[in-house]
């Protein structure tokens, strides 16, 4: 298996109607037919995949993330995080609840995951399958279970099994059919805004389809069983604490999350070091977000950073922070 480092997406949104209303101007552009960014006039930054405002949902994920859920299916383990400064884009692109246009990567993974299976059935080279869906947030580095509602007080911990994966205690898991279920029924939506009521800024969401393969090998009565998961992951926004005058509440959230970010990050530059011997140390333990999808990133997993800016000049700081930062991802 060839490794198969770090890509990188950076996704520049359109001006929002109130900004074009009090005058902002665009400070990011994308180079056209090209992977690259300029932001002003001369600073450029290079990526796997460059989106500009007029990319729709089904281009991104055409683009960067059908292959991923291809590779679920060849029994693979993936990961897709939304980078960015809090109005970016970040929810907006990972999407959830929603099977129209509109619809974002979370959408198109659900209704993709059960069409590829149904054409892996019709071309009979696939068994019986399950889908399991989790879903979770972290909040002050504790990890709560979203699909257990009346349980959210209660901490969920980490653990590995004996085959290296990582396992999440008494976290729940609903089986889905189809992705309509898990979008339109009993799932809580990821989109609809979970009120949480101690956290004041939004949290690092994590959802995580997980497949069960059985198949019967040729000729055989043989079955064997094959497991795979993609988590997709919403992350905090990326702005420093304390910058934004954080005090109190808002500035211990901001430390904790950027603590995982900052973790996630060492991560993610360890694993794309192209001079990186296999036996280098990659610091999985320093936050539990990393902890989380230590068995989805790296090794044979493939990682997707949709990293997403905002247009405005008014953010040309944070915007100029996380370019760094997702350039050097890959
Ligand atoms: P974040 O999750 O990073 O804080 P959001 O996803 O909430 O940001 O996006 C901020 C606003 O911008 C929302 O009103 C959202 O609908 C809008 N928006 C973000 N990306 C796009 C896009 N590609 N096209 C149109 N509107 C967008
Ligand atoms: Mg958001």
């Amino acid at each position: 298996m060839n490794e198969v480092c770090v890509r990188v997406a950076l996704r520049v949104r359109p001006l929002l109607p109130r900004e074009v209303l009090h005058h902002h101007q665009v400070c990011v552009r994308v180079v056209p037919d090209s992977a690259q960014v300029m932001l002003g006039s001369d600073r450029l930054f290079s990526f796997d995949h460059a989106f500009g405002p007029t990319a729709s949902q089904d281009e991104v994920h055409e683009s960067c993330v059908r292959p991923l859920v291809e590779s679920l299916l060849d029994g693979y383990n993936a990961t897709v995080f939304c980078y960015g400064q809090t109005g970016s884009g970040k929810t907006y692109t990972i999407g959830g609840g929603n099977l129209n246009e509109e619809g974002g990567i979370i959408d198109r993974v659900a209704q993709d995951v059960f069409l590829l299976l149904e054409e892996k059935r019709k071309n009979s080279d696939g068994g019986e399958a399950k889908v399991g869906v989790s879903y979770m947030e972290l909040y002050k580095e504790e990890l709560r279970d979203l699909l257990e509602l009346h349980t959210i007080h209660k901490e969920l911990h980490i653990r590995e099994d004996e085959r290296g994966n990582t396992v999440v205690v008494g976290a729940k898991e609903m089986v889905v059919t189809s992705a309509e279920e898990l979008l339109n029924g009993q799932c809580p939506a990821p989109h609809r805004h979970h009120r949480n009521e101690r956290a004041l800024q939004p949290l690092p969401h994590i959802l995580t389809f997980q497949l069960i393969q059985c198949c019967h090998s040729n000729n055989s009565s043989l079955k064997s069983v094959r497991s795979s998961k993609l988590c997709l992951v919403d992350l905090a926004g990326s702005e420093r604490a304390g910058k934004t005058g954080n005090t109190g509440t808002r500035l211990k959230e901001s430390v904790h999350i950027n603590t995982g970010l900052l973790a996630l990050g060492n991560v993610i530059r360890a694993l794309s070091d192209p001079g990186r011997n296999r036996s280098v140390h990659i610091p999985y333990r320093d936050a539990k977000i990393t902890r989380l999808l230590r068995d989805s990133l790296g090794g044979t997993a493939h990682t997707l950073v949709v990293a997403c800016v905002s247009p405005s000049h008014h953010s040309v700081a944070e915007t100029l922070s996380v370019l760094q930062f997702a350039s050097k991802a890959r």
